[in-house]
């Protein structure tokens, strides 16, 4: 028995094995994504259900301790970061899918169900769910909610908060709402896109209507290569002026490039300063015609390089470079710090050059790999740790 009180507390109300407070137990907890900031909580809760999480949040108030939520600890925003005086309720038994309602194209999952593991279960019935951080394989939907989290699709498809429909949270408190509703408008205040984005400040999700798509009759993948970042910065605002949305848009600079064929060999041209991968999606006919329009869009703004993929391999393969980006930089360096900003498309370029100078300046490489038809950056500044001067 602890002699912190809320642990006896949660340990006497709460069946055994959905408390951890032994120092070992909680290291696995220390930090999420952004692991140059760790800190072990007094205890982990792991709830099997909803009661027990607000039971254990309904303590934790009457204490006074505070509660961070977890779900997979991908965040890269710290947000799972535990609090050392507080108590860490990890959603991951909460992993079911509870309905997938074909006729209105909405699934109820619980919020510990993996983002990618909503598209496989919908697969069967011609659906999928759109936004796909690449974490998709790992984080969860709770995690996704509470991050409004993005990724290669949301350029077309939009982001998190645009592909829900209803949450069943719990507040710090322990009670019980419902935000949205199973109709596509929910009377009164817009709560939803509040919670969305919220990082688990607002109240601890327990459940998740998300909206499926029909999934597009084909798609391909251009991948376009640049001699130079303003090049192809120019060229992704060139396509969107064109007033073509690709369903993704993605630029990697030359050292992401160099890092991703070290890793995986997605067949990208070591030569490139820059490349763009840009998907087309929709029935056969549409996406020829778009590839036809894309790729002479892509020459005027001085693409050296253009391939089109011509099977759903080589597509997997051009997109599997890109979504192995991040852990492509353990090559490179025992730490990243990722940046995550969003500019406007036309200065792209500017930006990108600025970054460059930083990088030189601090003598810190950064490698550039992000949604570019969004604007979306996410410079990856390479630190090692145990250097003292890298994390001044
Ligand atoms: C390699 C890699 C690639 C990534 N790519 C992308 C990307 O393309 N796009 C993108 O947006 N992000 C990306 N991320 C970041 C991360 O995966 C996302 O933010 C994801 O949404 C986090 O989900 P998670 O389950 O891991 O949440 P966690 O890290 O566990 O938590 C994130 C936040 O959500 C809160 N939270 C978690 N579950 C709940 C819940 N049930 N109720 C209330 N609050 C909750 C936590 O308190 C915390 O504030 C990437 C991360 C990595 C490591």
């Amino acid at each position: 028995m602890s002699d912190k009180p809320i642990i006896a507390v949660l340990l006497d109300r709460l069946p055994e094995g959905c408390v951890l407070h032994d120092a070992e137990d909680l290291r696995p907890y220390e930090c999420d994504g952004l692991s140059a900031y760790r800190s072990l909580p007094l205890a982990v809760v792991i709830p099997e259900n909803v009661e027990q999480a607000r039971l254990a949040l309904q303590l934790c108030a009457q204490h006074v301790v505070p509660v961070v939520a977890r779900g997979a600890g991908t965040g890269l925003s710290g947000g799972a970061l535990p609090l050392a005086d507080g108590i860490l309720l990890s959603m991951a038994r909460f992993n079911r899918i509870l309905d997938i309602d074909v006729a209105n194209r909405v699934a109820r999952v619980q919020p510990g169900v993996t983002n990618l593991s909503i598209s496989t279960a919908a697969e069967p019935y011609g659906l999928y769910y759109a936004p796909d951080p690449s974490s998709q394989i790992a984080c969860s939907i709770g995690g996704n909610v509470a991050e409004n989290a993005g990724g290669v699709h949301c350029l077309k498809y939009g982001l998190t908060t645009h592909n829900i429909q209803a949450l069943e949270i719990l507040t710090m408190d322990g009670e019980h709402m419902t935000i949205g509703s199973a109709a596509l408008d929910a009377p009164g205040l817009d709560l939803l896109a509040l919670l969305t984005g919220s990082e688990g400040l607002l109240g601890v999700i327990t459940e998740v209507t998300v909206k499926l798509l029909p999934r597009p009759e084909t798609a391909q993948v251009i991948l376009a290569a640049f001699a130079s970042v303003d090049a192809a910065g120019a060229a992704v605002t060139a396509v969107i002026a064109s007033g073509i949305i690709p369903a993704g848009l993605e630029l990697l600079d030359r050292p992401a490039i160099h890092a991703v064929e070290k890793f995986i060999d997605a067949g990208y041209p070591s030569d490139a300063t820059a490349i763009l991968l840009c998907e087309l999606d929709g029935s056969s006919v549409d996406v020829g015609v778009q590839i036809e329009h894309v790729n002479r869009v892509f020459r005027d703004a001085g693409a050296t390089e253009l391939k089109v993929s011509q099977n759903e391999a080589e597509r997997l393969r051009f997109w599997a470079g890109r979504k192995a980006a991040f852990p492509a930089m353990g090559r490179l360096s025992p730490d990243y710090y990722c940046m995550d900003g969003t500019i406007p498309r036309k200065h792209l370029a500017r930006v990108l050059n600025r970054i460059e100078t930083l990088s030189d300046e601090y003598g810190l490489p950064i490698c550039n790999v992000f949604h570019a038809g969004d604007g979306n950056l996410h410079p990856l500044i390479l630190y090692d740790a145990n250097r003292p001067h890298h994390h001044r």
